[in-house]
């Protein structure tokens, strides 16, 4: 825990991150903006040529979507609802009375139509389910969106507001299958471009409870998600940095993703923390741009 505490507090003082006094929640600066532009530009050069089909969704979603792709089911933990006030004028004065007050003047709040993202591919399933079958060669998305995950840390590498890049292939299970391990070759030869130790692990999503203990089993058990790990904070925990995750033809049944010949989609999507690399970087090569290895400021800026 020191040392998550200990880079934190030189990530403020650098200004690097903005405290706003909730811990995950952090104003960025432009030298840490410039960081993740050029990783992101990194990512294009090893996925642009692959033609993936580019799309941008805000960072909330349909909240009909959210409730029918089980997430709650999965990790109610995690997930954060837009409330909003929405009562009369009378109940707008009681609203503020309780502010003055110091009441929990949230109690009278109700859910809108929107949750926020909790990973950037879930909006995405629904929407291309709407378009209906999917080529028998398969289909390829290229996202990223800010996620919100409702687990407060001061470890700086755990945010509750984070942007996630993705990459999404859908089609046959050797189709997604050879996707995910071209990413995990890929990942594995950006990574030492900018002089990052790394390795690849199996892993598990963290399920929620006693019943959760067993699909995060069965998830490990099949191999279903693999994790590129960097040392941060630590050497002995280094964090995830890459999600390399290949989900059956769970999402395509849930969402009747079919192929031309009328079989279920499979999916698999790879997953960058933007946050995480850029802090991996920082932790790794120091806090000042500048004095970063010429090969590392290479791959990143040109
Ligand atoms: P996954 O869906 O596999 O949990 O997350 C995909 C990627 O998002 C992870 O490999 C990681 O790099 C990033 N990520 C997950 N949780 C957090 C978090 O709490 N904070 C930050 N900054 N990144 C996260
Ligand atoms: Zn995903």
């Amino acid at each position: 825990m020191d040392m998550q505490v200990s880079l934190l507090d030189r990530l403020f003082d650098a200004g690097l991150l903005i405290e706003t006094g909730v811990d995950g929640l952090y104003g960025r600066s432009g030298q840490f903006e410039d960081v993740i532009a050029g990783f992101e530009r990194l990512i294009d050069r090893f996925g642009g040529a692959d033609g993936a089909e580019a799309i941008r969704f805000p960072p909330g979603m349909n909240r009909a979507f959210f409730e029918k792709s089980g997430y709650m089911k999965s990790f109610p933990q995690l997930a954060g609802t837009v409330h909003s006030f929405c009562g009369c004028e009378l109940d707008h004065i009681s609203l503020l009375k309780c502010m003055d007050e110091d009441g929990d003047w949230t109690e009278g709040q109700k859910a809108t139509d929107i949750v926020l993202t909790p990973a950037a591919c879930y909006p995405l399933y629904p929407t291309i389910a709407r378009r209906g079958k999917v080529a028998q060669t398969g289909a390829l998305y290229d996202l990223q969106s800010y996620c919100f995950r409702h687990e407060p840390s001061k470890d700086p590498a755990r945010q509750q507001l984070f942007r996630m890049r993705e990459y999404v292939c859908v089609g046959t299970q050797e189709h997604v299958t050879d996707f995910r391990q071209s990413w995990m070759d890929r990942g594995l030869k950006m990574m030492e471009l900018v002089g990052l130790d790394v390795e690849i692990d199996v892993a598990n999503d963290p399920f929620f409870g006693r019943a959760g203990r067993m699909l995060a089993n069965n998830q490990r058990d099949q191999n279903l998600k693999f994790e590129l790990l960097i040392p941060v904070t630590s050497s002995a925990k280094p964090t995830a940095c890459m999600s390399f995750n290949y989900h059956q033809d769970a999402f395509g049944a849930k969402w009747e993703l079919a192929l031309e010949d009328g079989s279920v989609a499979h999916t698999a999507c790879v997953g960058f923390g933007l946050e995480r690399i850029a802090l991996a970087l920082f932790a790794h090569h120091g806090l000042d741009v500048k004095q970063w290895p010429e090969h590392v400021r290479t791959a990143l800026w040109g």
